[in-house]
């Protein structure tokens, strides 16, 4: 059994020779993260952390919702970032504080029904498929007038991608499927906050069309484990990838030692099913 993630899954999209070296190799990448994802990763714990707090009866302030997001980026900050670009690392900080406070204000009072954040969720693709696809909520909510879930999840991104993207998105239609086993088959919408634009779209899918979406991921799933030949894909995305400067494509190789020794993964948490949350703000 082979354990898969939206991630994982759009890893071997992508390139190939970054999902062997990441997922089959498990070597370490030589970066930390860019940029865009230490700005999602300190966003999303400071919306997780308001979330948690009003679900235990508590609404903070906004001003604690900011210093939570400071210290939290404050303690990830490391020296070994991705920074494609000009701008420095202050505006990244900077905008993080717009997106919560535009958040904050146009959200207050936060009774859209919250039930649970950062939810791992299992989806089962068919009862004789072995391999699973495991994922996380941002936020969950239950509306009683309309009896249905909210998949919520933040986007952090400067670019906001046309209709088609949210009609076709794989990762939230993926989490419904577990949604509707885990409570009974009840409607659920699929909400997306582009924090930078401050708006919500809503999409919603057909049983039919999860039923089309699990076909279609087996077959990808089977095509990755049937996977010999991983080359490499440049594209702009390369800017972005934490292994660029081990990539042939690039002209660079692996270090010696690194194919040598067995370094431990740092993904190896995701293997043991811990699933490092960071690692999804790679795609955003
Ligand atoms: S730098 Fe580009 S070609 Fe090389 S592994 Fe990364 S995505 Fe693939």
């Amino acid at each position: 059994m082979t354990l898969y993630s939206h991630s994982r899954l759009s890893t071997f999209e992508q390139c190939r020779y970054k999902y062997k070296l990441k997922y089959i190799d498990k070597i370490p990448s030589p970066v930390k993260k860019s940029v865009e994802a230490h700005l999602g990763e300190c966003v999303h714990d400071a919306l997780e952390w308001l979330y948690k707090n009003i679900l235990s009866g508590r609404v903070p302030e906004m001003d604690e919702v900011i210093e939570r997001y400071a210290n939290t980026w404050q303690e990830k900050d490391t020296e070994e970032m991705i920074i494609v670009g000009e701008t420095p690392k202050q505006e990244y900080f900077n905008k993080g504080v717009k997106f919560l406070i535009d958040y904050y204000v146009k959200n207050t009072p936060f009774q859209d029904g919250t039930i649970d954040t950062e939810k791992r969720v299992w989806i089962n693709l068919g009862e004789d498929f072995p391999h699973k696809v495991v994922g996380y909520i941002d936020r969950l909510t239950y509306n009683k007038e309309r009896n249905e879930y909210e998949i919520h999840d933040y986007k952090t991104a400067n670019t906001l991608p046309n209709k088609s993207k949210f009609e076709n998105d794989r990762q939230l239609a993926l989490y419904s499927i577990a949604i509707k086993e885990l409570y009974g088959d009840k409607p659920v919408t699929l909400t997306w906050h582009y924090l930078n634009y401050n708006i919500k779209i809503i999409s919603k899918r057909t049983d039919e069309q999860l039923e089309e979406l699990k076909k279609d991921t087996i077959k990808l799933i089977n095509e990755i484990e049937n996977t010999k030949d991983f080359p490499v894909n440049r594209s702009i995305l390369c800017n972005w990838c934490e292994y660029k400067q081990y990539c042939k494509a690039w002209g660079n190789s692996i270090p010696e030692h690194l194919l040598r020794e067995k370094v431990p993964s740092p993904y190896k948490k995701y293997e043991s099913e811990e699933f490092p949350t960071l690692e999804k703000y790679f795609k955003n």
